[in-house]
């Protein structure tokens, strides 16, 4: 594998960093509006859907061209799109199974930020175990009857529609009576209850739906086929950006190199510290490592594979990284990391930011946990390598386990 950008590839590059230079927002983007406005131009410049196929209001672009913009972004430090899941999730979703108008209809009002999307999967007993959900669309003529509750839904306060899981057949194995239908987030009977977490924010909801009626032109693909279409959904939610991911922990940790630099413990600066030396050597290693998996994954999409199961290892791998490296990152920072009064800005991760507000040491620390949970927790990553990638089997044999535990006592390797 070549791993150096083409002369093409670079010339990209500065020309996007040209143009995030000039037009990245100077201030903090408060209201909807002021985001949908970012958004939009995005859009004009044609860094967003940039994959998609032009018919559609994309670019043809190379996966290369768009990780480049992933990354330039993160570098910039340009607000990340208002439509995020309509761009990463829905859009993917409607190019590979939607009906010609169902795309015609919604692709461009995602590209535009005209219409805020949300996904409507998760329930209250339905998170890993995802194909338990028991939220119904039941037929009635032309149209669903959709009852039930979603919950975790992130930015549902804000969206136009839900792409949503719904069970259209109680008698079917449970895998095969579900389907993916695009329901309409301003209908009668949707109840949208946002959630407040400890650290003040709303950014997710409970959604009630009581005998809302959606259009059954609204199925996406094939009647009970929900959850293979959802398979591609995760796959993109899971391995997709894993560059700019790479990117961003990579800003974070040059902020942290300024910081070693100045703050003092016992009358020397932190980076004097060999202790300090070898974690921050530890964590620049790792890393590396997840840059050289990212570029894997970008090779494969250049040549047009599309992410599968492989993309849980991508997932479990940055999100896990992330959740080690903030805490090394908190250590390392003592109280300057989690003080309640404002940190001095020459420490603080991003100037002028509260201690506990996005773009804090604080925050990206508590953010990192999010990372293990949601799109699939690090556990059920675990049981789709071992089961889907590996080809493990799926349940261990009782005779086994007493086998290996004989084994085990006979060897004397029993419990201590
Ligand atoms: C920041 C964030 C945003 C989210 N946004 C959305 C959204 O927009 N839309 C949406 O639909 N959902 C969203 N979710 C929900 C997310 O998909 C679920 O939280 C996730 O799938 C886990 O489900 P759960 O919370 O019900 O936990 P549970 O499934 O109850 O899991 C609890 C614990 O048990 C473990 N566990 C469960 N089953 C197994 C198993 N078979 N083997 C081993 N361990 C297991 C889990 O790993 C976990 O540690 C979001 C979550 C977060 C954190």
């Amino acid at each position: 594998m070549d791993l150096r950008y083409t002369e093409q590839d670079q010339a990209f590059r500065s020309e996007v960093r040209e143009w995030l230079e000039e037009n990245v927002p100077r201030k903090k983007l408060e209201t909807l509006d002021e985001k949908k406005a970012w958004h939009r131009k995005l859009y004009e410049a044609g860094y967003l859907g940039m994959g998609w196929p032009s018919e559609y209001g994309g670019r043809d672009a190379r996966p290369m061209e768009q990780a480049i913009v992933g990354e330039e972004m993160v570098r910039a430090r340009a607000p990340a799109p208002v439509n995020g899941l309509g761009i990463s999730i829905v859009g993917p979703t409607l190019i590979h199974h939607g009906t010609e108008e169902q795309n015609q209809r919604h692709i461009q009002k995602i590209l535009t930020a005209e219409e805020i999307w949300c996904q409507l999967y998760s329930e209250p007993n339905a998170g890993s175990d995802l194909a338990s959900l028991q939220c119904r669309a039941d037929i009635d003529g032309d149209e669903f009857v959709v009852n039930g509750q979603k919950v975790w839904t992130s930015g549902a306060h804000n969206s136009d529609w839900g792409l949503m899981l719904a069970r259209t057949d109680r008698n079917a194995p449970k895998h095969q009576g579900i389907s993916c239908i695009l329901v309409d987030m301003s209908s009668p009977g949707v109840e949208v209850r946002p959630l407040k977490q400890l650290s003040g924010s709303q950014e997710f909801s409970e959604v009630f739906f009581s005998d809302v009626r959606v259009p059954a032109d609204n199925l996406i693909g094939e009647l009970n086929t929900g959850w293979r279409i959802a398979q591609t959904t995760l796959s993109y939610e899971r391995g997709g950006n894993t560059l700019s991911r790479y990117t961003r922990m990579q800003e974070s940790f040059n902020r942290l190199l300024d910081v070693v630099g100045i703050v003092k413990r016992d009358g020397a600066a932190l980076i004097d510290s060999p202790h300090i030396r070898w974690r921050l050597g530890k964590v620049y290693a790792d890393m590396e490592i997840l840059r050289y998996s990212s570029l894997r994954i970008l090779s494969r999409l250049e040549r047009g594979e599309r992410p599968g199961p492989e993309a849980s290892i991508a997932k479990l791998h940055y999100s896990e990284l992330d959740k080690a490296i903030q805490e090394v990152f908190l250590d390392i920072l003592g109280p300057y990391g989690q003080q309640i009064e404002g940190i001095p800005d020459h420490i603080a991760l991003e100037p002028d930011t509260d201690p506990f507000e996005p773009g804090s040491w604080a925050y990206a620390f508590a953010w990192s946990r999010a990372g293990t949970i949601y799109a699939g927790s690090s556990e059920i990553q675990k049981n789709i390598l071992g089961e889907r990638v590996l080809g493990l089997p799926k349940e261990v044999r009782a005779d086994r386990v007493q086998a290996t535990a004989q084994q085990a006592s006979s060897s004397g390797n029993g419990d201590d």
